[in-house]
């Protein structure tokens, strides 16, 4: 059989891409090298935050207004608002950015000082000089609920998945794709690679300087309960030293503890030999950096879960037609900061591959921008 699109990579993005293209009357292939919403790639861990106020750059507000609206198409409760802040002196790239983006945008935000931030949210402790950027539509989404969504709704609409195949290698021509796996050789009108921290591998032509790094997801059961914690806005705190702590509110229930973690601070991995122990000197740099902010946080340490990150020199994503081959789309390092981006780039995947352009504004994520040569 021939299929319209293959989509190589049902993680975060590749199962949206999966189930927009389905949507539209595609018929799909879906290859997966592990099983449904596995936790081996970089989206699992039961929580990523969703924001609006970006400080990482204004320009993708617009995406992100667009996936909030397909988020709650997928579902009323995909995402769950908490509210948001962001916190630092007010110099620092995590404040001033996050301003800037809500003020270019008028996002509805607030901005508090050191004193409302404590009288505010009790388990806060900043300094005096630290202010934070509050915004209500903040919150999370949970990765593994939402690729197991998106992997649904393709399936429904007539997506035909297959796990635990990975894609051995794929060739392209001017008519279309060949994907070959242990089990098959596929052909398509168009390829969609969403290889997550394999792109290193599957995409190697390319050139791209792409980093893969291990990431650690750690759970603590607060000082006296996670009680405090439990209506409690998401987080992300920029130290003196430019490292950024964030965390989200407790959401497994008394016993489920709280779980914070570093943006960026990683250390370079295979994605075939992550190492997924965690050692007791990276909790006790976990626990001090964020009891100088949640003094209550890191009274017992529950676990700790390792993830992978694909980081681009500029730290912006790469999605776009594949530069020298048309039937080819590609979407990869996401850089740590992905997942809330997830539906909106399962949206525009498929304009690329069904249309071979898109309304949304991607010019940021081109492979041949100067960053990355
Ligand atoms: C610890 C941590 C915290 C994060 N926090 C946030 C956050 O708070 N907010 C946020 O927005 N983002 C966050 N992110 C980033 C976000 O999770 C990622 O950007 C996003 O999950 C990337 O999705 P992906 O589809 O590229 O990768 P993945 O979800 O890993 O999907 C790639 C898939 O491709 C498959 N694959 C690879 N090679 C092949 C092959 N040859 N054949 C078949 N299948 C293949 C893999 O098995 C995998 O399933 C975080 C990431 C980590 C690790």
């Amino acid at each position: 059989m021939t299929y319209d699109v293959v989509v190589v990579g049902l993680g975060g993005m590749g199962s949206a891409a999966a189930a927009h293209l389905a949507a539209r009357g595609q018929r799909v292939l879906g290859l997966e090298r592990f099983g449904p919403a596995h936790d081996r790639g970089s989206s699992h861990g039961g929580s990523r935050i969703i924001r609006q106020s970006y400080f990482e750059d204004p320009a993708y507000v617009p995406l992100l207004l667009r996936a909030y609206e397909l988020w709650d198409e997928l579902g009323a409760d995909q995402i769950v608002r908490t509210g948001g802040l962001y916190l630092g002196r007010p110099d620092t790239p995590t404040v001033a950015g996050s301003l800037r983006a809500s003020q270019q945008w008028s996002l509805p935000h607030e901005v508090f000082d050191a004193a409302e931030i404590r009288r505010r949210f009790p388990t806060l402790a900043p300094d005096d000089d630290e202010v934070g950027v509050f915004e209500e539509a903040a919150g999370f989404v949970r990765p593994e609920r939402a690729v197991a969504a998106h992997l649904e709704r393709a399936a429904r609409a007539g997506a035909e998945l297959r796990f635990e195949e990975p894609a051995l290698s794929w060739t392209a021509s001017g008519s279309g794709v060949v994907v070959t796996t242990a089990l098959g050789t596929y052909e398509a009108g168009h390829l969609v690679l969403c290889p997550g921290a394999w792109a290193p591998r599957l995409l190697a032509e390319l050139g791209l300087p792409l980093t893969v790094e291990r990431q650690v997801q750690y759970w603590f059961q607060p000082v006296g309960g996670v009680g405090p914690y439990e209506r409690h806005p998401i987080f992300i705190r920029e130290d003196g030293d430019g490292a950024q702590v964030y965390g989200f509110p407790a959401m497994d229930g008394p016993d489920g503890g709280v779980k914070t973690a570093f943006f960026r601070r990683g250390a370079v991995a295979d994605p075939d030999a992550l190492d997924r122990s965690v050692s007791a000197a990276e909790v006790e740099d976990m626990a001090a950096h964020a009891g100088r902010l949640l003094p209550t946080l890191p009274g017992r340490f529950l676990r700790a879960v390792p993830c992978m990150y694909t980081v681009t020199p500029d730290h912006h994503f790469v999605i776009a037609p594949h530069p020298e081959h048309t039937a080819v789309t590609v979407a990869c390092g996401f850089s740590g900061h992905g997942f809330k981006f997830a539906p909106v780039v399962g949206e525009i995947l498929a304009d690329l591959a069904v249309e071979g352009t898109t309304k949304h504004p991607i010019g940021l994520f081109d492979p041949r921008r100067p960053a990355l040569r």
